[in-house]
Parts: structure tokens; sequence; C-alpha cells
């Protein structure tokens, strides 16, 4: 097991793994590999599973995170990508926002099991309503299959990142036009993007761990 340029990720064979803390020992969270070396427990990340895992694995670099970032983390589903982020950030925190209620339930179970994830029931479209509760952070992170994806990041990056903080947006072209062929899509979304005073440092597609998804690393202008 070797460590990658982010500290809290290691890589062996190919894939990619995170450490599972003591207070999780033994638990899969989605069905995940355990595997325990010298005593530490390594979670296998699933590719086909996160689309973070997706993206390190397609060349995502200058990844900025330490044990104590902080990430707005929008579109948290069931809380699969956020238990990696938790075993990654050991002493910060992951706002986990979801809107679905079903999802919810599952994501309040995981932060009990894990004290650095805060999750948050709500609609990201309006990022005002958890003002109370997030803090500025050095990441956002979304993954929303909604057509107005790019608005979203935006006006959650200009509320909530630090200045010096960066974003990743998984886009999934068929949510913003059907009828585009995913490359417009994808440009599309981009230029959403640049036009609010950020900028776009890398852009990935995701097959084959996800059919017509990209990614995209981007940060204040
Ligand atoms: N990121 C998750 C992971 O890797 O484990 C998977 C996310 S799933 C593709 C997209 C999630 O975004 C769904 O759970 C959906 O309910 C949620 N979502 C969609 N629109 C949203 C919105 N406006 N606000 C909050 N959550 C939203």
């Amino acid at each position: 097991m070797k460590p990658t340029h982010i500290p809290g990720i290691y890589t062996e064979k190919g894939k990619f793994f995170t450490v599972n803390p003591d207070s999780c020992k033994h638990i899969s969270v989605y069905g995940e590999q355990l595997k325990t070396i010298n005593k530490t427990e390594y979670r296998s990340w699933n590719p086909f599973r996160s689309k973070m895992a997706a993206a390190l694995l397609k060349g995502l670099k200058d990844v900025r995170l330490t044990p104590d970032s902080t990430i707005l983390y929008l579109g948290a589903a069931q809380g699969t990508t956020v238990s990696h982020f938790s075993d990654i950030l050991t002493d910060g925190v992951i706002f986990a926002v979801e809107h679905s209620p079903i999802a919810a339930k599952e994501l309040i179970q995981l932060a009990e099991q894990r004290k650095n994830i805060i999750p948050i029931f709500a609609d990201a479209n309006h990022p005002e309503i958890y003002k109370t509760i997030v803090s500025k952070v050095d990441m956002v992170y979304q993954d929303i299959s909604q057509r107005n994806q790019a608005d979203i990041f935006t006006r959650n990056m200009k509320q909530y990142l630090k200045e010096k903080g960066q974003g990743i947006i998984m886009i999934k072209a068929r949510s913003i036009d059907v009828s585009l062929p995913p490359a417009k899509a994808y440009e599309l979304v981009k230029k959403q993007i640049s036009e609010q005073k950020f900028t776009v440092h890398q852009s990935l597609i995701l097959t084959p761990y996800e059919k017509d998804h990209s990614c995209l690393m981007v940060s204040p202008s």
C-alpha cells in the first residue's frame, strides 16, 4: 500500500483505498472490500460507485486536501463518497447536503457513526438556508444531476468557498440537455462556470466508470 499525493489516500495494484477509523472497524459502508495490513484497516474506493475515485483513476491532480480540511458536499445521497472523505479528513468536517428524504435517512445513520459528517437535509438551490451551519470551506464538491447544476455550483462556491479553495463538479451530460452530445454539454457547463469568475484547471471524462459524465477541477479566478 503506497501513499498518494493526497494525505489519507493510498494506492495498490491500480486501486485507491482510504483508512477506516477505529470507531468503524470491520464496517463496510456500501459493500466495499476491507483489507487489513499491519493492524490498519483499508477500505477499497470503488470507481464504479464513486465518481471521485473514478476521477482520481482518470488522473485528477493537485487535489489540496489535508486531514483538517473542510468540504461542502452537495448531493451527498446515502454517503458513499462522503464516507471516503470522512476517512481522509480525520480532523476536518464534511457538510453533506442532500434533499431526498430517503437518501438523507441513510446519510444521518452514517453521520451517527462518523462524527466529522454533518448531514444537512436541504435543497442546494438555496445555499442561504444552511448559512447558520456551514462555515467557509476548503472545497465545494458537487454531484447533482440537475439541469442547472452549474448555477447551483457557482452560487454555493461564491457563498462558501475560501479564496484559495477548490471546487470539484461531476457533470452528468444527459441532465444538462438530452439532445446535446455529451462533449457539448460539458463545454456548456464549463462556459457557465468560467463566466462566474472561476477558472477551470482540469477536465476529465469519467468513462469507463461512469457513462456520459465528466469532472471539472475549479478555483476562484
Ligand atoms: N455523490 C453521491 C456519491 O457519490 O455517493 C451520489 C450522488 S447522486 C448521483 C445525486 C444526489 O443528488 C441524489 O441523492 C439527489 O437526491 C441529490 N440532489 C439532487 N438535486 C439536489 C438538490 N437540489 N439539493 C440537494 N441534493 C440534491
